[in-house]
């Protein structure tokens, strides 16, 4: 095929194989969402480059060289959203839906855009499911985020393969003071950190702890640490959360490093992670953002949110085989008719079936054909029964009932016990 008809690198088609185990997924974490009172909210896929510039930060990677930027062909300058927080915030300013002080529990789902190196677990186009909260500042509801992620990968069959790491950032001020002092000791040693870090320890400080570099590792062992630079109140809402999590019995660790990648965390970051899928391992990550609707122009509003990879959280069900039986089977019965007398019968009688068994799985076959070829299909289907519809059963008024899984003869049923038969065998058994 022709590059030009190739799909873009790192943009993937999620193939009709694939998308049962997506539905299972996302259908899973929407009713979770739903039990927890979260509302869904749904936000274009392209803003102004300018919201993700203010919101995520100039220094970000993501700001500096991953988004998907492009003139509109009036000249504005537009981004496909590489995130989705940045637009929540946005849409709830837009429609002052958190401007007197409303708490708002809301979650999206959808595609996010970044020009990354592709990889396992790492693409240009790859989905999140997100959460965000407004205007509760106490660590009940970070706890209360974490908890319900907690849940969902209980749900899901992989908790033991996800850890939980944690920090705190602190509140702007307490942040502010340890930027200082780690700026000061990483600069006494600035011929000992890496080229990026040098950049970073101008441009965005704390993200040298994020470091990959070993040198520059070793530089950061005796460097100042965030913990002893937290005031009060950051200390407090960190404990708190803590004690929440010790109350609900979820494991974690503190890892000290944790910066997150975006500009706009304050106080709780925390992130969920894997060593089942590689480098790629963390799959869910989060944090408070209390600064971030003020530095967007709205009043202040605190903030708290997660967002989960999609197709990381796909990968590790595979990988662990946590892939329910059910969302295998897609086809209940299979109606092979014979004949056009036998074919036009067989179409009432399915939308019959359909009004009386809306939950069934009905596939009627299509194209006609052999006995043999239409029986093949039916098996290949995956359907549990065959209905078969031929002169014969027509003449009698019945459908010859196949089992095709091994479960018990071949039965005559009356078209009008049909619906019956089938609801005992298949949509209760
Ligand atoms: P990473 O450190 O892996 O680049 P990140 O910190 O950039 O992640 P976030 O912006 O926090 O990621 O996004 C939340 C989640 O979205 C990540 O934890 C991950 O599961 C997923 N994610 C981020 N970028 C990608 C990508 N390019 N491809 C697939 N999933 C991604
Ligand atoms: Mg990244």
């Amino acid at each position: 095929m022709s590059k030009s008809l190739q799909a873009i690198r790192g943009m993937n088609d999620i193939l009709p194989e694939q998308t049962p185990l997506w539905r299972y997924f996302e259908s899973t974490v929407a009713r979770l969402l739903d039990n927890y009172g979260y509302k869904q909210i749904r936000m274009p896929i392209v803003e102004f480059t300018e919201l993700f510039k203010r919101s995520i930060g100039e220094v970000t990677d993501i700001v500096e060289k991953e988004m998907y930027t492009f003139e509109d062909r009036n000249g504005d300058s537009l981004t496909l959203r590489p995130e989705g927080t940045a637009a929540c915030v946005r849409a709830v300013l837009e429609h002052g839906i958190t401007g007197g002080g409303q708490t708002q529990k809301l979650w999206y789902i959808g595609p996010m855009f970044r020009h990354e190196r592709p990889q396992k677990g790492r693409y240009r186009q790859f989905h999140q499911i997100g959460c965000e909260v407004f205007n509760l500042d106490g660590p009940d509801i970070d706890a209360e985020l974490i908890v319900l992620t907690w849940r969902l990968w209980g749900q899901l069959g992989i908790r033991d393969a996800v850890k939980l790491e944690l920090n705190s950032l602190g509140t702007s001020e307490s942040r502010g003071r340890y930027r200082e002092a780690l700026v000061e000791y990483l600069s006494a040693h600035l011929d000992k950190l890496d080229e990026d870090s040098q950049r970073r320890l101008k441009t965005n400080p704390l993200r040298v702890l994020d470091t990959k570099n070993a040198e520059t590792q070793a530089v950061l062992v005796d460097a100042p640490k965030m913990a002893h630079y937290l005031d009060d109140e950051s200390r407090t809402h960190f404990e708190g959360l803590k004690a929440r999590l010790d109350a609900a019995g979820i494991p974690y660790v503190i890892n000290p490093k944790l910066v997150r990648g975006l500009d706009y965390y304050s106080k709780t970051v925390f992130e969920w992670v894997t060593d089942k899928l590689g480098a790629q391992g963390t799959v869910c990550a989060g944090g408070r953002y209390d600064g971030l609707v003020e530095q967007m122009g709205g009043k202040p509003t605190t903030g708290v949110g997660f967002a989960m990879g999609i197709e990381r959280l796909i990968l590790l069900l595979e990988t662990l085989e946590q892939i329910p039986e059910e969302i295998s089977r897609q086809v209940d019965v299979y109606l092979c008719a014979f004949g056009e007398a036998a074919e036009l019968a067989g179409l009432a009688l399915s939308e019959q079936l359909r009004d009386q068994l809306p939950n069934l799985r009905l596939q009627v076959n299509a194209g006609a054909g052999s006995f043999k070829s239409q029986f093949k299909k039916a098996d290949k289907s995956g359907a549990l029964y065959a209905l078969i519809l031929g002169d014969d059963e027509l003449a009698q008024q019945v459908v010859s009932v196949k089992p095709l899984r091994g479960q018990g003869e071949q039965q005559s049923i009356a078209f009008d016990a049909l619906a019956a038969h089938l609801a005992t065998c298949i949509v209760q058994g």
